[in-house]
């Protein structure tokens, strides 16, 4: 039937979802009994730790957190991000006005633009890459500038290719490091050359940092508010959900200035009314556990990811480990497109990847393994892998 009310322009403009063919025979490879190893989808395996759900449970019985929340967001958690910031990253910021409680980074990232965006601006924005940063500045009237990660630069933007005529109307640049879904962490040396740019064409820097905490073989993922200057026009977003495996908790935060973080917040208070206080005050107990928690994590997932990509290498594929964030971003075998690869992979393996084209036209010849299930599963994955005659 076709549909009776025709939807607005901003859904229209949409990027079309690519993989329908591969969901129905993934859903098909489950019904039909097959052990299919889910590698597609970035969602931590591991359950959320114990202590943070005991929080919420103590702070659930108390009445007090069963009314709206503050729309600024609790203060308790404002201030254990602001001393976490500070310990982790030696940032300085305000409890009051420079951090902002968000339904994870998500919503943060979407929201974002409508604070700054009119039409006929336009935002950069990193491809392969997170979709939000598009849908986002699509919904805000806003025109997305696609900014190809290629390996040959480290997937980091080429700052130097993007066309004048674009930056003459862009009022944002996106960045994610570590980045789903190529895995590269930037270093101070990018944050500072983006941080110059920005001055230079007066540009908001949008920097997610949902991967801060996963990193591997010594990589040190950095806050880019560390940067000296760069406090007046980057705001970065923090997430719980993949340092703590709370992805259905729905909690991160905004941090950054006053201004940047109170435009979000008048966007914000239009649209929803905070999260439950009781959620928040769960996540300040992880923010204050942080150190006990974090290394075993990130000792698991650079076992996994050893795992995997030695097994692939030894298979003769041209892996590259990544730096951070939970994902291997490897080449296809043969150079098939990444839809092909990915369809013969689930029809002859039961391995469901996700093709790169997915996240970019960039991301073509590539497909992205989300590091999400135990280590003996990623054996068993490399060793079906091998067995496919290419
Ligand atoms: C998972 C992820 C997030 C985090 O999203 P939440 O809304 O906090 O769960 C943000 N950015 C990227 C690139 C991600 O992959």
């Amino acid at each position: 039937m076709p549909p009776k009310f025709q939807i607005a322009e901003r859904l229209q403009k949409l990027p079309p979802y690519l993989f329908a063919e591969i969901d129905k025979k993934k859903k098909a490879a489950i019904a039909a009994g097959r052990d299919v190893i889910n590698l597609g989808i970035g969602d931590p395996d591991s359950p959320t730790p114990k202590f943070v759900i005991d929080a919420l449970y103590k702070h659930a019985q108390n009445p007090a957190t069963h009314q709206y929340a503050l729309d600024n967001g609790s203060p308790e958690l404002r201030g254990a991000a602001a001393r976490w910031m500070k310990k982790r990253f030696g940032v300085e910021l305000s409890p009051d006005g420079e951090i902002y409680p968000i339904i994870g980074s998500k919503e943060g990232i979407a929201h974002f633009p409508l604070a700054y965006i009119n039409p006929g601006d336009a935002a950069l924005i990193p491809e392969p890459g997170y979709p939000p940063y598009r849908s986002g500045t699509i919904f805000a009237g806003g025109e997305p500038v696609m900014m190809p990660l290629l390996a040959k630069n480290g997937f980091l933007p080429d700052l130097g290719a993007i066309k004048p005529a674009s930056l003459k109307r862009a009022k944002m640049i996106y960045v994610n490091y570590p980045n789903n879904p190529t895995g590269a962490v930037a270093d101070a040396k990018f944050y500072q050359e983006l941080l110059a740019f920005a001055q230079k064409h007066d540009l908001i820097v949008v920097s997610d940092t949902a991967y801060s905490e996963l990193a591997f073989d010594g990589a040190e993922p950095m806050s880019m508010l560390s940067i000296p200057g760069a406090m007046e026009r980057v705001i970065e977003f923090h997430s719980f959900s993949k340092t703590f495996n709370m992805t259905g908790w729905r909690v991160g935060f905004a941090a950054g200035s006053a201004e940047l973080c109170g435009a979000l917040g008048k966007v914000k208070t239009n649209v929803d009314s905070g999260i439950f206080t009781a959620i928040q005050l769960a996540a300040v107990e992880a923010l204050e556990r942080y150190d006990d928690f974090i290394s075993p994590l990130r000792a698991m997932y650079q076992k996994r990811c050893d795992v995997f990509c030695d097994g692939l290498a030894k298979l003769g594929l041209a892996v590259q480990k990544p730096r951070g964030a939970f994902y291997v971003w490897f080449p296809t075998p043969k150079g098939l497109q990444s839809a092909d690869a990915a369809t013969r992979i689930l029809e002859e393996a039961d391995i469901v990847l996700t093709p790169g084209i997915g996240f970019g036209p960039s991301g073509e010849g590539y497909l992205r393994a989300a590091l999400t299930v135990p280590e003996k599963r990623l054996a068993e994955a490399v060793g079906r892998i091998g067995r496919i005659k290419w």
